[in-house]
């Protein structure tokens, strides 16, 4: 062999990107037909720089392409935009004639607003569209209840925005705060965050409510001692499932036994809670009766059925606190 293959070797990239000079290419050539191992080399090095070159104008036209998308959808946005600004133009006009105050021209604004948010943010938000379809919509419904409110001399702004604003977040909090960009010692406590944004909500109802209606003070008593109790049951759950460190099928037991214990002790605890009420359809249930096979009255029948929640529930609890052990045990 008249050349070395390392000296090849070190040719070959201009070589196959077609840059070596003619004396080069010759003595590459040459040497390709003396050494096959440099052949096979160069034929590997050319497949690699079609490949990459074909990737490259793969990327190029797909960012191309999505340029194009985003561009459209974007002046379709504007386009919406605009065609929804024109009623609340004329709504403007009309109302200034007639009334020579803007009262109803709100609500036309507000709804348009609502409008908007589920058609033109999606199609002009950069990214996460959901996020502020959510959040959009959510203060424009807001805003649309208030002037309805005002403009109909009503006082029912704060239930309903209250409960609005608790339908939406018990579905949509727990995809918005994931969504949040939290310190990472915050994003452990997600579940927690979510189910007291829920809680606060829910009591604002409560308030809200009671403040309208105008009731007495076994309402608040029952709504706050209820809601306490039920709360406090979903915050144990929902602490389990965050922070056991155990297997899944444990962690399913103890939250089957904690919902059928609170299920089943519900009506005592209430009772021990607020010893003052003793009617409004919640007695306090003697368990022991649970035992009675023979139903002669309501009280048998109530503890019965309590019993048998609590009965079947640790039952279920500890064959899936067993199962959870074995498997455990199975994967050491
Ligand atoms: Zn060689």
């Amino acid at each position: 062999m008249k050349y070395n293959c390392n000296i090849i070797k070190d040719l070959l990239p201009s070589y196959t990107d077609n840059i070596c000079s003619d004396e080069s290419k010759k003595i590459i050539e040459e040497h390709f037909e003396e050494c096959p191992s440099c052949l096979k080399l160069s034929e590997i090095m050319k497949d690699d720089s079609i490949e990459n070159s074909l990737n490259k104008e793969k990327e190029d036209v797909l960012s191309k392409h999505n340029r194009h998308v985003k561009r459209k959808t974007y002046t379709i946005g504007i386009i919406t935009s605009v065609i929804l600004i024109l009623p609340v133009i004329v709504c403007l006009i009309c109302n200034l004639a007639i009334g020579h105050a803007l009262d109803w021209f709100f609500i036309v604004l507000t709804s348009m607003l609502l409008t908007a948010s589920f058609i033109v943010v999606p199609l002009i938000a950069e990214s996460k569209k959901l996020l502020w379809t959510i959040l959009c919509s959510t203060v424009s419904l807001i805003l649309l209840l208030l002037t309805c409110c005002i403009y109909a001399g009503g006082s029912w702004f704060f239930i309903a925005a209250s409960s609005c604003i608790f339908g939406i977040s018990v579905i949509f909090a727990p995809y918005i705060i994931r969504n949040i960009p939290f310190q990472k010692s915050i994003t452990r406590h997600r579940n927690i965050i979510v189910f007291l944004w829920d809680s606060i909500w829910l009591y604002a109802i409560l308030i809200t409510c009671g403040l309208y209606g105008h009731y007495d003070i076994l309402y608040w008593q029952m709504s706050f001692v209820i809601s306490t109790y039920v709360l406090t049951g979903i915050l144990l759950i929902i602490s389990i499932i965050t922070y056991a460190k155990t297997v899944k099928p444990v962690k399913a037991g103890l939250t089957i036994m904690i919902a059928g214990l609170w299920t089943g002790l519900a009506n005592n605890a209430i009772h021990l809670l607020m010893p003052s009420i003793k009617c409004n359809g919640i007695e306090n249930i003697d368990l022991s009766k649970g035992f009675s096979t023979i139903i002669t009255d309501n009280a048998i029948f109530n503890a019965n059925v309590y019993f048998t929640i609590i009965v079947t529930s640790f039952i279920t609890g500890i064959i899936l606190i067993g199962i959870g052990f074995i498997l455990k045990h199975k994967n050491r």
